[in-house]
Formats: C-alpha cells, sequence, structure tokens
C-alpha cells in the first residue's frame, strides 16, 4: 500500500506513508474496528494501562502512517518496538484481525523507512544477517562466549568497547548471556532409524539458539520420536527457522532462511517437519505467507507449511505411547506465545505431561500473558522485559511447583533468569525432557 502524500507534520528525515509489496495491506489495517476487546490481552497494556501501548493504539499509529497523517518519528517507533508480537491480541479479536502480519509488515517499513540509532543498525546487520543465517557462524559465536565467559576475556571487550557496537547496556548484555549446553546440537544428514515398526518418517528442524543453549533437550526430543517409533531426519544444510528476522522486520534474510530450510526439508520426503521451538514452528507454519510473492518457492513453502507440526501436537495425533516409569513431581506448564496464541496449541503439551505417571500437573495464573522473553526483546526493550519475566515468575512461584515445563527455548531462558531474580527454587525443563525422563525410567517401572 503507498500513501504517497507527505503530511506537513512529517519533520524532514522522517518518513510518512508506508511503501512497497511488504507494506501492511489496507485489508488488515481497515480490519480493526477499534473495539478494545484486546485491550486486557495485552502485555504491554496490562503493565502500563497506556493507550498507545496497546494493540488498538499501535494499529492507530499504523493507521495514522499509511494514510500520511503521521509521521514515522522515534516515538512511534518506540511503541512498535515495545510490542512483544505475543500474537495475545489475536486470540481475543472478534474481528480476526491478523495482528502478526501487521507487525512484522510495519517492522519491515521501520527498517526500510527509519533510521535506527548507528550502533543498532551495526548490531542487526551483525545478529540478523551474518551470524543467524549460518550455523556455522552462529556455533563460533557460541564457542566465542563459552571462552568469553571462561577465560576473562570480558575485561578486554568492556576496556575496548566492542559490546558498544550492540544495542541495549554492556553490562545488562553480560548478565542475559544465557549458559550454554556442553556440546551444542548439530544437524548434518543423520537419519535415526526405529526398531521395529516405523509408524512415520520425520524431519525435524534443529533451529538456531536452541542448539548452543537447549542441545539436551532437542536430543530429548529425537530419543522420544524414536519411542514413538517415528524415524528422525536431521536433514543436512538446514539452519534458523527466519522467525527472529521477521519478527524484527528483516524480512528479506528470512525469506532466504525459510528457501534453504525447505530445500532441506524436502530432501527427506518426510511424513512430517517436526519442531520443538514454539517460536520456530509459528514461523515455519507460515512460510507460505513469507514467501507469498516468490513464484519458485510458493508451493514448496505451502508443502512444508503443511507439514510442519509441533512436537507436542505430532504426537498426540501419532497417538502418544504413553510411559510406564514415573516421575515424582508437580509441574506447572508454562504457555509459549508462538504455541498457544499463533499456533492456538494448548492442550497437546498437556496431554503430554498427563500421560507421565506420578507427575502432579497445576494451573498457573495468567497463563496466556508473556513472559516477555520475544526473541531480542529481552535485550532491545530490558525494563518491560523484566517487568513481565517477574510477574510470570510470581504466577509460577504461586503454584508451589518443583518444575516449570516449557516448550521454547527463549521462554525458558527467560523464566530461568526471572526466578533466579525471584529466588525461587523452581526448575525449568522442556515437556519433552520431562516425557524423555519418564521413559528412561522404564527399566526401573
Ligand atoms: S480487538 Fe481487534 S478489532 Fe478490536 S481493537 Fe483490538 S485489534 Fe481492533
Ligand atoms: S502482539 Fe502482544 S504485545 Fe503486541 S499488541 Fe498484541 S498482545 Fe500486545
Amino acid at each position: 500500500m503507498t500513501h504517497p502524500q507527505q503530511h506537513p507534520i512529517a519533520k524532514a528525515g522522517t518518513f510518512a506513508g508506508f511503501s512497497g509489496p511488504d507494506a501492511p495491506r489496507d485489508e488488515d489495517l481497515y480490519k480493526c474496528v477499534h473495539c478494545g476487546f484486546c485491550l486486557n490481552a495485552c502485555p504491554t497494556y496490562l503493565e502500563t494501562g497506556l493507550e498507545m501501548e496497546s494493540p488498538r493504539g499501535r494499529i492507530a499509529l499504523m493507521k495514522g502512517v499509511a494514510e500520511g497523517r503521521l509521521a514515522m518519528t522515534e516515538s512511534v517507533v518506540g511503541h512498535w518496538d515495545m510490542c512483544l508480537q505475543c500474537r495475545a491480541c489475536e486470540v481475543a479479536c472478534p474481528s480476526g484481525v491478523p495482528y502478526g502480519r501487521l507487525m512484522e509488515a510495519t517492522r519491515s517499513q521501520i527498517e526500510t523507512n527509519f533510521k535506527r540509532p548507528l550502533r543498532e543498525r551495526v548490531g542487526r546487520n551483525i545478529g540478523y544477517t551474518k551470524v543467524l543465517t549460518s550455523p556455522k557462524r552462529l556455533r563460533w559465536v557460541g564457542r566465542a562466549a563459552k571462552l568469553y565467559r571462561k577465560t576473562g576475556a570480558q575485561f578486554v571487550a568492556r576496556k575496548t568497547g566492542v559490546l558498544g557496537a550492540l544495542p541495549g547496556d554492556q553490562e545488562y548484555l553480560d548478565e542475559s548471556l544465557p549458559e550454554l549446553s556442553k556440546n551444542f546440537f548439530v544437524a548434518n544428514g543423520q537419519v535415526i532409524t526405529v526398531e521395529g515398526k516405523r509408524r512415520a518418517k520425520v524431519a525435524m528442524l534443529a533451529g538456531c539458539v536452541m542448539t548452543l543453549t537447549h542441545a539436551p533437550a532437542l536430543e530429548a526430543a529425537v530419543r522420544v520420536l524414536s519411542k514413538n517409533g517415528v524415524e528422525v531426519h536431521l536433514s543436512a544444510n538446514q539452519g534458523c527457522c527466519g522467525a527472529l528476522n521477521a519478527h524484527a522486520g528483516e524480512l528479506e534474510s528470512s525469506r532466504k532462511m525459510a528457501r534453504q530450510n525447505i530445500d532441506s526439508f524436502l530432501t527427506a520426503m518426510p511424513d512430517a517437519v517436526i519442531v520443538a521451538s514454539a517460536g520456530c514452528g509459528s514461523t515455519m507454519k507460515e512460510y507460505a505467507e513469507l514467501l507469498h510473492d516468490d513464484s519458485a518457492y510458493l508451493e514448496k513453502a505451502e508443502h512444508v507449511a503443511s507439514l510442519t507440526k509441533d512436537i507436542h501436537e505430532f504426537l498426540i495425533e501419532l497417538g502418544l505411547r504413553a510411559p510406564k516409569g514415573s516421575l515424582d513431581c508437580t509441574v506447572t506448564y508454562q504457555d509459549a506465545c508462538h504455541l498457544a496464541s499463533a499456533q492456538r496449541i494448548t492442550a497437546a503439551p498437556r496431554e503430554v505431561l498427563d500421560a507421565i505417571p506420578g507427575l502432579k500437573r497445576v494451573e498457573m495464573p495468567e497463563p496466556l500473558v508473556c513472559c516477555g522473553s520475544a526473541g531480542t526483546y529481552s535485550i532491545t526493550q530490558k525494563e518491560m522485559s523484566q517487568r513481565l519475566g517477574n510477574r510470570k515468575a510470581s504466577n509460577i512461584a504461586s503454584t508451589d511447583a518443583q518444575i516449570v515445563a516449557t516448550a521454547n527455548p527463549g521462554c525458558a531462558l527467560q523464566m530461568t533468569s526471572a526466578l533466579k531474580r525471584a529466588n525461587a527454587d523452581v526448575k525449568v525443563r522442556y515437556v519433552i525432557e520431562l516425557l524423555d525422563e519418564a521413559y528412561s525410567n522404564e527399566s526401573d517401572a
């Protein structure tokens, strides 16, 4: 959509109007009837009570810019940047406003038409286009981060000001550096066959951050699939799903990653493409939307999107082999936004937990309020991210559960930090790890 007329309030150096094929679509924008049903579902509105930090307020700003009435100023962009893209508003909206698609399109306009500070641009360029696009480079960064921790290189980095080139403050970045897995998870064409009758053949996404921070959970996912008679192909040349880039408005690099994954997964000719990370599954199910203008890939993208299954969803549809081993613990399940709100999957992970003998499951208050992780949001929006993390930690602690079970790496990292800040003695585990542990306890049963 193009509204080329520059409104008089647009200052020099700012831009009024959206432009190009990735601009928010009129039919999406004008679906919003300003009813406000979404307000109390929105975490940033709940925290601030401000209209401009609500879905309705952000859509009003999009319309203002689209119609040339508003300039894309720092303040306008700030309200959009504050959005977590958790999509809780989509669930609450009676008019079916596709908020996630609107915000991705708006973010792409920010990157095209708004000049972010130099250090942010440098940080984004390194992160989104150099590191996330290459699993090899990502692993190098992971190894460097391990060394950085172990060798005291932190001191040198601070002295030389290298961290100053990244968004967010240096000390916070330092604090935010996650624990890394002892061995990283690498997909390079392995095929894990099953003993006995094969029930399905799947390709599995390894992903990006999860391969560095939660490799044991990915290993558990492979074992769980095998236990259920599923042959797993960790197809070579796959990489990050592109979710972080798409959410940040870096659509071209996200498309490049999607094409690479599509080609990789299709080589296995799978019955399904399995994803153990909620955020990745959500993006992959929308690959056809991402590649809607790419005639060479659209059909393949539709095919891969239709094959993509969240691992819990897949196991329940397949018919989960209930474990005989038990786990004696109380667990509360955390709904990752991109599973509950974007993919509308809330029952399957709970059914998996309920199939584990001995495990007692309790619900936490406000299950659909985002934990504040939201990809790189925890780095770029430190204050709001921590407020929401604290809110989630307090809701988790109120259940007296020993374990909070999740299905998403970003949430796992965020809850680990928030629970630590709250001095709450609650462990963060993946649903799939608990199931794997129950299977491994079968010899004791
Ligand atoms: S609920 Fe939907 S239609 Fe109503 S204000 Fe929110 S986005 Fe607009
Ligand atoms: S995506 Fe989440 S944070 Fe953004 S407007 Fe919707 S509910 Fe609020």
